[in-house]
């Protein structure tokens, strides 16, 4: 079986031709795949019933993926799913809602997942804690901005931005991923603008470097954690061989070739990574390079991590400026509904709401 959410356009200009349908039934396709969400194949109204049973005989069908829960917080600008695949595999995906002063319609970013756990360990990080179960097809993964494109159409809405900061490393689940990218910025799939969406690495850097010949114009975010070996390495004990050196040089690398800036993720830990000296020698790394960085106060979750008082993170901010390097504080976003970066957790999930889970 195939799910006809992993078929490229380009692939289902093939397929169609192989059933022995007429070309132009490919676009027909897949408008009703991105635009109308069916939920199988008898919800493809305007493909002739011939088309769907010759799809079915060839072996394609469409993948399940329900909302086996859902959380928003107080002020309804964060909303949190609970998917659940045909497996019976659970994950999360967050819909983060930013209101525009000169728009009428909110930013509306999905935060996706790209595994279920992750194999990477980042001590701060309960994905990371929970150890890795499987990776995501590429379909699971677009699966995720379909549930909020549904969502948001119903409130005449749209999904305008994609981060890759969910559950999970992306690349280290390069390929389908990378189908998940193509299918979603496709002008004839999903048409998402490349520019609008942004992947979040802990740092692979022999894929970063394939990154940057894929030829698409996609954001890349390093997460850093800290200027040097020592720290970063008690932060993401499988950094191994990715020095922080290493990383950076991949990261200009990324940037010669693609023109596109990077970000660098820093989850600050109080009494960790937060002290002014850290902050220095980070500015030493980072300056003359046009780099940004995101300060992201550590969400607590077991670890027993904790965020530096918020005096220390503007004093952070200060010093990194100072040292000519571009810095912003990430706008807190979820964490009463445990929706933040690094809380996304589904065994967690699943004892607490339990009761809603079929
Ligand atoms: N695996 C990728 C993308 C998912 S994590 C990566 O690590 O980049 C997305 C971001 O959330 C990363 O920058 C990660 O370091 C950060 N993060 C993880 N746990 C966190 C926590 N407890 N508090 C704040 N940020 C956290
Ligand atoms: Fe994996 Fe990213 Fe969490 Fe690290 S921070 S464990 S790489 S999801």
């Amino acid at each position: 079986m195939t799910d006809l959410y992993r078929v490229l356009p380009e692939e289902m200009d093939k397929l169609v031709t192989e059933i022995g349908q007429p070309r132009y039934r490919a676009d027909q396709l897949l408008h009703a795949l991105y635009h109308e969400s069916p939920r199988d194949m008898s919800d493809l109204r305007q493909i002739p019933a011939a088309m769907r049973d010759a799809l079915v005989a060839a072996g394609y069908t469409i993948g399940s993926a329900n909302e086996a829960h859902r959380v928003a917080s107080e002020d309804m600008q964060t909303t949190k799913l609970l998917l659940k695949y045909g497996d019976g595999t659970m994950i999360e995906t967050v819909l983060m809602q930013y209101p525009s002063k000169t728009k009428i319609h909110p930013r509306s970013t999905v935060c996706v997942s790209t595994q279920v756990g992750c194999a990477m360990g980042c001590v701060f990080c309960a994905t990371g804690q929970m150890g890795f179960k499987r990776n995501l097809q590429a379909e699971e993964i677009v699966a995720q901005v379909l549930h909020f494109a549904r969502v948001l159409r119903e409130r005449e809405e749209h999904v305008t931005n994609l981060v890759f900061m969910g559950m999970g490393e992306p690349l280290a689940n390069y390929t389908e991923t990378i189908r998940a990218v193509r299918l979603l910025t496709h002008a004839r799939a999903f048409g998402l603008g490349q520019r609008s969406i942004t992947i979040s690495t802990v740092g692979v850097i022999p894929l970063i470097d394939r990154l940057a010949d894929e030829q698409l114009q996609i954001g890349l975010a390093i997460s850093l954690h800290a200027p040097n070996d020592k720290i970063r390495r008690r932060l993401v004990p499988t950094a191994g061989p990715h020095s922080v050196e290493d990383l950076f040089l991949a990261s200009k690398r990324y940037f010669k070739k693609t023109g596109r800036r990077i970000t660098f993720e820093y989850a600050l830990i109080d009494g960790i990574n937060d002290s002014p000296e850290v902050a220095a020698e980070l500015a030493q790394l980072l300056k003359g390079n046009g780099a940004h960085v995101n300060l992201i106060p550590v969400n607590s979750t077991a670890g027993g991590f904790q965020r530096p008082k918020r005096q220390l993170v503007h004093e952070f901010q200060r010093i990194l400026r100072k040292g000519g390097v571009n810095c912003t504080v990430r706008v807190e976003k979820g964490s009463e509904i445990s929706a933040a970066c690094g809380q996304l957790r589904t065994d967690m999930v699943k004892k607490i709401t339990n009761s809603n889970i079929d």
